[in-house]
């Protein structure tokens, strides 16, 4: 792993307005008429960076944020407010055109590899359409070939290459997935939950043929998941979000040996250990996650937070270094 940054966020906002109707969003303020949205805060000001060779995870529960953030940092949706760098260069707002040099850099590997796949095209369409697309090669034939060198490389067989998606197993089709994001020569790759749709049987394939990877072309993983003995298993760093913000960041050694900030020794003493030490006390939450409609005041955890003092409730903690390199937003520390 390199000390070159590859990703940059900084601030990094991501809302969505839900709106019934023109006439029903209209009401009167102040003597005037308004339209007044329901906004959805998926993603509140998230910073974190990412260097080159780097495996970054994203965990919490369902809901947190955490792929509205990774669909935000590839530019599948157009961030509200802050800015992402790619290898220095603002991507934030660029536009279809100016993005497609980078859309062929960052490639995603999605969690459900059937509906990220066409049904109607063949494998072999399938892997070479971006080939041809960006380019990578010259002709038809070049781009079968590669194909079929990929499709051995994930462990496919070449002699599969007119089947259908439908005619492979769940966890061929994440290969064909794989095989395809391979295909344009990326640097970076988000992985958004590659392996909870699968077989526990076929995850540990697959996260080793993610691994192997990453080693044979040195690229930079951007891993979503909330399984964590999968994230403690290949992170090199991870950030614990919650309600759409980063609450804890660190090295994996850190955050799992010594984690800091109450939300995320909930989430640790949620996982379920056979005969081992558990990583923390058992310590629960109270009450449901909250709606990202209506977001508690002050700490976003403060409704459910054990710890939670007076000031939890006026005052947003902010996320500060508590030890070289690792980071929480918790008043008490
Ligand atoms: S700031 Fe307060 S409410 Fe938030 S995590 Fe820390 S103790 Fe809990």
């Amino acid at each position: 792993m390199g000390e070159e940054k590859l990703i940059e966020v900084k601030g990094l906002c991501q809302e969505f307005h839900l709106t019934k109707g023109f006439l029903q969003s209209l009401r009167i303020e102040n003597g005037k008429l308004v339209k007044a949205d329901k906004v959805v805060h998926a993603v509140n000001s998230v910073d974190f960076e990412i260097k080159k060779g780097e495996v970054f995870s994203l965990v919490g529960e369902s809901g947190c944020g955490k792929s509205t953030t990774a669909r935000t940092v590839i530019r599948l949706l157009e961030p509200t407010k802050g800015q992402i760098f790619y290898k220095g260069k603002d991507i934030s707002h660029l536009s279809g055109r100016e993005l497609l040099p980078y859309r062929k850099s960052m490639q995603m590997i999605f969690q459900d590899p059937y509906a990220s796949l066409n049904p109607r095209q063949r494998v072999e369409e399938i892997i070479m359409e971006p080939m041809l697309f960006h380019g990578i090669v010259k002709t038809k034939e070049d781009a079968r070939k590669r194909c079929h060198e990929l499709m051995e490389r994930v462990g496919l067989r070449p002699e599969q290459a007119g089947r259908y998606p439908h005619q492979f197993s769940g966890g061929q089709r994440q290969r064909i997935g794989i095989a395809r994001a391979l295909a344009v020569n990326p640097e970076f790759i988000i992985a958004d939950e590659p392996v909870s749709a699968l077989d526990v049987s076929i995850q540990a394939q697959i996260l080793n043929l993610l691994m192997d990877l990453k080693d044979e072309f040195g690229f930079s993983y951007l891993f979503i998941a909330h399984d964590l003995s999968v994230v403690r298993h290949i992170s090199d760093r991870l950030g614990v979000m919650y309600l759409g913000g980063i609450v804890e960041m660190g090295d994996r050694h850190a955050v799992f040996g010594n984690p800091l900030h109450p939300y995320t020794k909930v989430l640790f003493s949620a996982v379920p250990t056979v005969g081992e030490k558990p990583l923390v006390e058992e310590i629960e939450a109270e009450g449901e996650i909250p709606s990202p409609l209506e977001f508690p005041k002050g700490c976003s955890f403060s409704d459910r937070c054990p710890y939670r003092t007076e000031r939890c409730g006026r005052e947003k903690p902010q996320l500060k270094e508590i030890e070289p390199g690792h980071f929480a937003a918790c008043h008490l520390l």
